[in-house]
C-alpha cells in the first residue's frame, strides 16, 4: 500500500524503512525491500509490522546503494511472506500498489513461456512478464515497456533489475507517485510524505506516465511514448 524506491548514495536498507515508516498510515499486511549491489540483485520480507522486517535486516542485512520498498495491502493472495513484495523473477524485481486485473492471463502468458508463478499475488505476474522479455533479449528498459503494455487496471510501479546499479523504472496509472530529487540522488515514492526526509524537490508523475530515473535524473514519458516535461515543484511539509 505504499512504495519507495532510492537510487542513493549510501546504504538504502535503513533509508526505504524509514520511508516506508512514514507510509504506515495506509495500513499494510506484510512489509519488504530489494537492491542491487554490486550488479546482484536480493531481497528481504517479513509480515506484519516494520519492526519485523528491521528484525530481520539486523540478522540478514541488505547491502546497496539502489533499491525498493513496499507496505503491502493484500488484495490478491494471503499475507504471507512468500506473497509480500518486492516480487521477483530471476533479474527482475518489483514492487506494486493496486490491482493488475488481467494477471490471471499474463500468469499463462507466462507459464506458455516457461515461467511458472511462484505466489498467488497479481503483481507476481509483472515481473514474470518482464523477465520473460528479458529473455527474449530486450533491455530492461524495454521490457518493463513491452510489460506495461500488457497490464490492465490500477498500478504505481517501480522496477529494479540485477546487474543495473543505476537504474529504477517507475510507472503509474490509477494511482499517484512522486519522484524525488536530490544531490546526485533519486527518489520515488508514493507520495511526497514518503519522500519528505530525503529531499523537498518533487515531480508528481502524470496519469500513464512512466520514468526511467538514473542518478543523473529522471526521463518522463506519457502513456503514448512522448517524452513528457512534469514540472518540479518545491514541497513544504513542515516536517
Ligand atoms: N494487489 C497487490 C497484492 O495484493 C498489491 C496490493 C497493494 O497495493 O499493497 O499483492
Amino acid at each position: 500500500c505504499g512504495i519507495i524506491g532510492v537510487l542513493g548514495n549510501h546504504e538504502v536498507a535503513p533509508l526505504l524503512v524509514e520511508s516506508l515508516k512514514r507510509l504506515e498510515y495506509r495500513g499494510y499486511d506484510s512489509a519488504g525491500i530489494a537492491t542491487v549491489n554490486g550488479g546482484r540483485l536480493d531481497r528481504r520480507r517479513a509480515v506484519g509490522k516494520l519492526v519485523n522486517l528491521s528484525d530481520l535486516l539486523v540478522h540478514e542485512p541488505l547491502a546497496g546503494k539502489a533499491g525498493i520498498g513496499h507496505t503491502r495491502w493484500a488484495t490478491h493472495g494471503a499475507a504471507t511472506v512468500g506473497n509480500a513484495h518486492p516480487h521477483r523473477s530471476g533479474p527482475v524485481a518489483v514492487v506494486h500498489n493496486g490491482i493488475i486485473e488481467n494477471f490471471r492471463e499474463l500468469r499463462e502468458e507466462a507459464a506458455a513461456a516457461g515461467l511458472r508463478a511462484e505466489t498467488q499475488t497479481d503483481t507476481e505476474t509483472v515481473a514474470l512478464i518482464t523477465r520473460m522479455f528479458i529473455d527474449r533479449g530486450l533491455p530492461p528498459r524495454e521490457a518493463a515497456v513491452a510489460t506495461l503494455k500488457k497490464l490492465e487496471g490500477a498500478f504505481a510501479l517501480l522496477w529494479i533489475f540485477e546487474g543495473e546499479d543505476d537504474l529504477l523504472i517507475a510507472a503509474r496509472k490509477g494511482s499517484p507517485l512522486a519522484i524525488g530529487h536530490g544531490d546526485g540522488e533519486m527518489f520515488v515514492g508514493s507520495d511526497a510524505i514518503a519522500l519528505a526526509p530525503l529531499t523537498d524537490r518533487i515531480t508528481y508523475l502524470a496519469e500513464g506516465d512512466y520514468a526511467f530515473v538514473t542518478r543523473k535524473g529522471a526521463e518522463i514519458y506519457d502513456a503514448e511514448g512522448r517524452r513528457a516535461n512534469r514540472d518540479e515543484t518545491r514541497i513544504d511539509l513542515g516536517a
